[in-house]
């Protein structure tokens, strides 16, 4: 159960719930739900190979399956969860972000970036979000509701048959369309995937389940990044994964983060940090810390210095991230002289920093902009 606290970040406006699909249910729930229909378990085993492995999502290349079968077998455990609006492409096509519409009307992004060396994919994990964060395009529209375990996942299934059918440039040949491989993932699309906890948990599992059960993904490659809702983490930091975890902190005083990350009234910097090195010492994994530079609101030298003092000698890497400017925002990234000054006072206490590189940004790809647009 949710701790206390989650459950008004985690309710839906929404009353309808998302059809079931195969992606919902653990490996013994499929054989469960396809004995239900009057069909022999092992066809649950046959569906998730097709779903999860073989990327074969139409009934007429379910060979191994009678054919009077699969239209019931596709209805009920197979429906369309969602349909694409369209894409947007930049940085050379290899860059690609994609607005789908779920089967209420709802509107949800992902995105997938081809780097030389890996492929990263950012992902939804609900529509809108709750956490009301003034400087995110998301934020602002608020919280329609939850994605389902398979919502999540699909977004994942389709961009990996996406990058195996060419449909994104890049690549070491250098020529456009080569296939390529999904290595990270990122829950870095709308939503607080903390608030939604139970169906993220079951996506990590069928991302990283091995196929045919799941897409057999490494949990080293998933960053789950989170405002810091504390009681979630410390149930996250149980759960014996070895993803990544991003806090996103953006400041490293209550008075300032306090207006940045409203949540911050409710758990303070000192916990959320606690909290993460928490996280650090379970998993073995180094907690990466999101910083969005805002000019002349967070990024001052001296709280570069301030946040350094906090992350000194911990398991931490602080990511700087130009703030992407959402539309009608009196804000703006920081002057290059201030981030640098910023970057030099972190790293004088030996904590590693980098800044993210920005992809997307023609192709309004600040958080829940696209979404925004469209509504
Ligand atoms: N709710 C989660 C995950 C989604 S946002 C979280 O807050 O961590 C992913 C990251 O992008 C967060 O660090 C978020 O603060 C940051 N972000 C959102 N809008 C941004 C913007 N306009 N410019 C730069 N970073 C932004």
């Amino acid at each position: 159960m949710p701790a206390p606290g989650e459950l008004t970040f985690a309710a839906p406006r929404g009353a309808k719930k998302p059809p079931r699909h195969l992606a919902d249910l653990s490996p013994a729930q499929r054989k469960e739900a396809v004995a239900a229909l009057g069909e022999k378990p092992f066809r649950a085993k046959q569906l998730s190979q097709h779903y999860f492995a073989r990327l074969a999502h139409d009934p007429g290349q379910w060979t191994d399956i009678p054919a009077a079968s699969r239209g019931r077998l596709r209805d009920a455990l197979l429906p369309d969860l969602m349909a694409v609006v369209r894409h947007i492409s930049c940085d050379g096509d290899t860059t690609r972000k994609t607005l789908w519409r779920l089967f209420d009307g709802t509107l949800v992004e992902s995105v997938l970036m081809r780097y030389p060396d890996r492929v990263t994919m950012c992902i939804s994990s609900q529509a809108g979000c709750g956490m009301n964060c003034p400087f995110c395009a998301t934020g602002q529209a608020g919280l329609d509701r939850n994605l389902s375990t398979a919502e999540i996942v699909h977004q994942i299934v389709d961009g990996i048959r996406a990058l195996r059918d060419g449909e994104i440039g890049g690549g070491d040949a250098g020529g456009t369309g080569s296939p390529a491989r999904l290595s990270n993932i990122v829950f870095m699309g709308m939503g607080e995937p903390l608030a939604n906890y139970n169906r993220v948990i079951g996506a990590i599992r069928r991302l990283t389940d091995p196929e045919p059960d799941g897409l057999g993904l490494s949990q080293r490659g998933i960053t789950v990044s989170t405002v810091g809702l504390v009681p979630a983490m410390h149930r996250f930091a149980d759960e014996g994964f070895s993803c990544r975890l991003a806090v996103s902190l953006h400041a490293p005083d209550d008075e300032l983060r306090d207006t940045l990350v409203p949540v911050n009234t409710r758990w303070r910097v000192r916990e959320v940090l606690d909290a993460a090195w928490e996280y650090a010492a379970k998993s073995g994994r180094r907690v990466s810390i999101e910083y969005a530079l805002i000019r002349d609101i967070n990024d001052q030298a001296w709280r570069g210095d301030r946040l350094g003092r906090l992350l000194k000698g911990k398991r931490a890497h602080v990511n700087l991230i130009p703030l992407n400017p959402t539309p009608g925002s009196k804000w703006t990234a920081s002057r290059p002289e201030d981030q640098d000054a910023f970057v030099a006072a972190i790293a004088a206490h030996g904590v590693p920093v980098t800044v993210r590189d920005t992809r997307g940004q023609e192709i309004e790809g600040a958080c829940g902009q696209l979404a925004g647009a469209e509504r």
